[in-house]
């Protein structure tokens, strides 16, 4: 006889034993951690996650259509992107000396940094506030993350961080340049002490390089522990997720044991390699995109009770005299979606960021920022 239990019970039964296992088996410092949440944009006006407004040309999308209809879906993608590779390196020029490796998105390839040098008693370290996926992918990795906190223009610390390398003995320091969420580039000669001072790796995270214009690409090779990572997300690619690594090719070779086999799928292969030969018309949206920054910056600066911080990226970081928590709520209303930073960081009190978007989106938001403030 078959004893049939009611269906409430065995959830319940069922959810319990999960707990249960959850506890014994999922690693500690995986418990500890929170989903990175990525909120809904339901039809509001994106300006949260600094991608580009632009779409490329009709001419080039019914090419770029043409280009995906000829890629056999039915087989793996080539595991070492040989053409995208190619087209990477003479596109970007990549040195010669420089090994390439690429990741599904630039997350991706910090996740590989973070396996094949963190673990547990091994220290990261980054200047705060950052990108919240240093801290992350540290603490997935059960690796102790240090933030050494900016001073409060967002400027390094020189002393405070060559101070605490010196102490930690960090297995990889984080720079973003220019850094997410602040905005600003970080100065070279302090870069270089860091470089000279760091025991292990230093990864040079240029994803806002298309808005800032300097790079250090050409001197990474000469440094033996400094890795530089790029990404095509920033410059109109986002959804096709790809993250690019240069550093020596000693470094390349240990990174590679760590990529699964066909991280690069082939639509993605395709596509880039074909829209990398039209890079100039990327260019031109990031030159739109600065020219608009120094509009919004103006705009923003003159609403009363913000404050509008510099920027080198495609994203503008700035303060509110009232509570940010309410002015988010406030755009929201107004059908508009920034990043809301209150609380992410001690220096961050008050701080929304806004994406750089298209002339017309730029207006709509300072518009909806000015009702809300004057609402308030
Ligand atoms: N580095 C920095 C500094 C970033 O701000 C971001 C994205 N916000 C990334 C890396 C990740 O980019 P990707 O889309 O290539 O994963």
């Amino acid at each position: 006889m078959t004893i049939t239990m009611p269906q409430k019970m065995t959830e319940k039964k069922t959810g319990q034993k999960t707990a249960q296992l959850i506890r014994k088996w999922v690693n500690p410092q995986v418990c500890g951690l929170q989903a990175y949440h990525v909120p809904s944009p339901r039809g509001m006006i994106k300006l949260d996650a600094m991608e580009n407004p632009y779409q490329m040309p009709d001419e080039v999308r019914a090419q770029w259509l043409e280009v995906l209809n000829s890629v056999a879906i039915n087989r793996y993608p080539d595991p070492g992107c040989a053409q995208l590779k190619a087209t990477i390196r003479s596109t970007l020029a990549v040195p010669d000396n420089c090994g390439l490796m690429l990741g599904n998105g630039s997350d991706e390839l910090i996740q590989a940094i973070a396996m094949l040098v963190g673990g547990p008693g091994r220290v990261f370290m980054a200047p705060t506030p950052t990108f919240s996926m240093y801290r992350q992918i540290s603490l997935a990795t059960a690796t102790e993350f240090a933030g050494v906190p900016l001073n409060e223009d967002f400027s390094l610390q020189g002393d405070t961080l060559l101070g605490a390398i010196d102490r930690l003995q960090p297995a990889c320091v984080f720079l973003a340049i220019p850094n997410n969420p602040t905005g600003n580039a970080f100065d070279s000669g302090i870069i270089e002490e860091v470089v000279q001072a760091a025991p292990g790796l230093v990864v040079i995270d240029e994803a806002y390089h298309a808005f800032c214009g300097k790079s250090w690409l050409d001197q990474i090779a000469s440094h033996d522990n400094t890795l530089l990572l790029r990404t095509m997300s920033k410059s109109g690619l986002a959804g096709l997720r790809l993250g690019m690594l240069m550093a020596g090719t000693e470094w390349i070779d240990q990174l590679e044991k760590l990529r699964l086999p066909y991280n690069i799928n082939a639509l993605t292969q395709a596509s880039v390699t074909f829209l990398l030969g039209h890079h100039h018309l990327m260019e031109t949206q990031a030159q739109k995109i600065i020219d608009d920054r120094a509009t919004l910056f103006k705009n923003l600066a003159a609403i009363e009770g913000v404050t509008a911080y510099p920027s080198e990226t495609n994203f503008i970081l700035f303060r509110l005299a009232q509570s940010a928590p309410d002015v988010f709520d406030g755009l929201v209303k107004r059908g508009v979606l920034v990043k809301n930073l209150h609380g992410s960081d001690p220096m961050l009190d008050n701080c929304l960021r806004v994406t750089v978007s298209s002339t017309s989106e730029n207006t709509l938001f300072v518009e909806a920022l000015a009702s809300t403030l004057v609402a308030m």
